[in-house]
């Protein structure tokens, strides 16, 4: 069995909230303020968690509204997924529900690996969105929570630590090559 185990990981949530920012400051270790929409890109990196070595494939989004359909590319082959909503954005907040529905419900499954991200955390003046409220959501959602920023590193790779939790949680020992 290969000791390098291959992960993918879909970012999604809506446009503008800081998704490709998380990505590259996660790949790359820097931060840009301006902002460029992403059509869609993939990274890689390898990631070493609970001592075990992961090839993972991030998959960064253009940003869905609840328009937007979840697409084959983002539900087969995924293993885990990262819900991204702003700190200080109610709206994006409110799709986190909607896109998380719409790919269990894709998938046919009840639940998904997911870790809900709450982006932007240095913005605190401009705070919408409680801690406690994305705390509630994730739980209902049994999915794990964070609070991050991209512009000044703050959690960004405990993101990527709890989404191979949450996907290692649910892999059965049998599968886990
Ligand atoms: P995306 O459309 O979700 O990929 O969003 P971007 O990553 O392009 O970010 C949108 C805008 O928000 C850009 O102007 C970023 O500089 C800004 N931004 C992203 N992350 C942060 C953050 O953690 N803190 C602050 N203050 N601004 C951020």
């Amino acid at each position: 069995a290969s000791s390098l185990k291959k992960r993918k990981i879909a970012v999604l949530g809506s446009r503008s909230v800081g998704k490709s920012s998380l990505v590259k400051q996660f790949i790359e270790n820097h931060f840009v303020d301006q902002y460029y929409p992403t059509i869609e890109s993939t990274f890689a990196k390898s990631v070493v968690y609970k001592g075990v070595e992961y090839d993972c494939h991030i998959i960064d989004t253009a940003g869905q509204d609840e328009y937007s359909p979840i697409n084959s590319q983002y539900a087969i082959g995924i293993h885990g997924y990262v819900l991204v909503y702003s700190i200080a954005s109610r709206n994006s907040f409110s799709m986190i529900q909607i896109v998380y529905d719409k790919i269990v419900d894709f998938c046919g499954v009840s639940d998904i690996p997911c870790v809900i991200v709450g982006s932007k955390c240095d913005l605190s003046q401009s705070r919408q969105v409680d801690p406690s409220e994305g705390e509630k959501l994730a739980k209902e959602n049994k999915c794990a929570w964070v609070e991050t920023s991209a512009k000044d590193g703050t959690n960004v790779s405990k993101v990527f630590e709890l989404c191979l939790q949450e996907i290692e949680k649910r892999t059965a020992p049998s599968q886990a090559e």
